[in-house]
Order: structure tokens, then sequence, then C-alpha cells
């Protein structure tokens, strides 16, 4: 097939002056699209900041023959979040695609987390998400098109040792995904997460070194940009990536057991019935609260 381009589309890539983001970063323009890169250029904590690497990507997509502009604003605060989607109408005059990348570590196992290390994290991927796409949103709907790609994590969907505050964090985007894909629909606006698996620094001491030509930033790229696509149809949904890899992520419910009289003796004894392995996917609320109300029927 011929090449997915995306040119007169216009993406903003946040945390894309490291690691996926910058990956994502080049990827889009390479085919076309003009790019806000943001990033607040901080340590893997979220400490500090620069407009270093932020500006030696949007440099680097200049010299490569594309077009984009550095943005060192922080997601996490809705100045910082106003002010990057800005950069995108004011360089380029629309904003098609947003892809939430940001993010940091605070690992700490969870009677040693403090409040402190809980609410940056949420700040950076919770928040920021939300404030980035909620800026983003009204253009969106105007020009009824948009594709968001969230990142959440396998972390989030599945839980970690000593990441309480990213998994919850994670496991948020999933549902932001869902309900931003409810809301965005009418007006076109498709937006899904991914759950990669890559060699970044993020990841650098946790895998064997033998990894780090095979999970390369280069194989999630394609599916972040798949996603932001006018092609792709796919909406709400969450796909783990990494390696090449690409699997459908489900939440799903299992046929329920229910009973008129609910007691915790009843449950005791029906635990094995309520634990079944047969996944039912509801695609939105309306549809799970539907199996529970026919249930009583
Ligand atoms: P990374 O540290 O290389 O990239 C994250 C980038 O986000 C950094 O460049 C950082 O400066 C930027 N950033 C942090 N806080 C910011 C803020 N407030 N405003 C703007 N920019 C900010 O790590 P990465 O592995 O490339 O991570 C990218 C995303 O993928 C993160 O959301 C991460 O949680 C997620 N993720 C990564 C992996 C993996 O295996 N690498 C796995 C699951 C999820």
């Amino acid at each position: 097939m011929p090449d997915l381009r995306f040119d007169g589309k216009v993406a903003v890539v946040t945390g894309a002056g490291h690691g996926l983001g910058r990956s994502h970063a080049l990827l889009l323009a390479e085919r076309g699209a003009k790019v806000v890169v943001n990033d607040l250029g901080g340590a893997l904590d979220g400490s500090g900041a620069s407009t270093g690497p932020a500006g030696e990507v949007a440099d680097l997509i200049g010299k490569n023959g594309g077009e984009a502009v550095a943005s060192a604003d922080n997601v996490a605060t809705p100045e910082g979040a106003q002010a990057v989607v800005q950069a995108a109408i004011d360089a380029f005059g629309r904003v098609d695609i947003v892809v939430n990348n940001a993010g940091i570590l605070r690992d700490r196992s969870l009677g040693k987390m403090t409040v402190e290390e809980f609410d940056a994290v949420l700040a950076v991927h919770v928040r920021g998400s939300f404030l980035v796409t909620r800026a983003a949103f009204p253009h969106m709907k105007e020009q009824a098109y948009g594709r968001v790609v969230n990142t959440s994590s396998p972390a989030g969907l599945f839980g970690n040792f000593g990441q309480v505050n990213y998994s919850t964090a994670k496991m948020g985007l999933v549902g932001m995904t869902k309900s931003v894909a409810i809301e965005g629909a009418r007006a076109n606006i498709k937006a899904n997460a991914i759950a990669p698996i890559a060699w970044t620094r993020m990841t650098e001491s946790l895998f064997p070194a033998e990894f780090e030509d095979k999970l390369t930033p280069g194989r999630i790229s394609p599916l972040v940009a798949f996603l932001a696509h006018e092609s792709c149809e796919a909406s709400g949904e969450v796909f783990s990536v990494g390696g090449g890899r690409v699997a459908r992520v489900f939440v799903a419910e299992g046929p329920g057991w229910r009973t008129d009289d609910l007691t915790i003796e009843a449950i005791h004894d029906n635990w094995d019935a309520i634990m079944v392995e047969e996944p039912h996917l509801p695609t939105k609320l309306g549809e799970q609260a539907t199996a529970s109300m026919t249930a009583m029927l």
C-alpha cells in the first residue's frame, strides 16, 4: 500500500525531547506532519528544566526537511498545557493530533511513598494529558477532526511493585481515553491509548542489555502514527506494543452471577460462579449497565 502520510496535519507531541516522544515526533514529521515538539527538559523524576531537548529535536526535524517548533512548557500546569496547544495554532494554524507522552517516575514501595511522590506522578501523566487534550479539544471539534493518543503502561494495566503512583496514573489514562473517545465521537475525534515497552532512559536499568537494539522506540512509533492517522477508525481502545508486537488490550467483565437475596454468605458460596473467566467486552458504560439490568428481568 502507499505510505500513510500526514500532509496538512499538525501534531503536538508532549515529552518529545527524549525516548518514545522523540521517536514519535520524528516519524510524524518524516511523514509530512507539522509538529510541536514539547519537552520540559527535566530529569527522569521531573526535577529541573531545560529548553535543550525540545529544541534539539525540532532542529533535527528541520534539518531532515520537516517543519517543527519547540515548546519547553510544563504540561502539568494549565498555563503550560495551553501554551503547548497555542504554539501549534500560532505556528501552523490548527491542531489535528495530540500525543500525550510526557512522563516521569517517582518509584517507591507503598509504605514509603510520600504524598508529594504520588501527586507529582499523577500531575504529569494524568493532569498533563487532561490539560493538553482539553486545550486542543475545541479546535478539534470546530474542524470536526482530531486524533488523541495517550500513553498508558503495562504497569498500570497489570500492576507493578514500587509503582502505586505510576500504575494509578497509567490506568487512569485508560478511563480518560475511553471517555474522550465517547465525547469526541460526534466530531470525528478518536482517542486511543498505547501501553508500550521500550528501551529508554526510563527503563534502561530494567532490561537485559541484549534487548537494547530490539526494544527500540522505533518499534513503538508506527502504532502511535497509525492511531493518529485519518484512516484509523478505532476509538477508545488500548494496545500493548513492544519489540514489533502489537496486541489489543481488553477491559472485560465476566458473565456474572446474581440473586434477589445478595448476602455476604451468598457471595462466599457462589464465589466460583462470580470468578468465571468468560470475558464479555462492554465498549461503554451503558452496555455494562444493560448487562446488570437484563440479569434482573
Ligand atoms: P523519557 O524519560 O525518555 O521521556 C519522557 C519525556 O517526558 C522526557 O523527555 C521528559 O523531559 C518529558 N517530561 C516529563 N515531564 C514533563 C512535563 N511536565 N512537561 C513536558 N514534558 C515532560 O521516557 P520514555 O520511556 O520515552 O517515556 C515516554 C512515555 O512512555 C511516558 O509516559 C512513560 O511513562 C511511558 N512508558 C514508557 C515505557 C517504556 O518501556 N519506556 C513503558 C510504559 C510507558
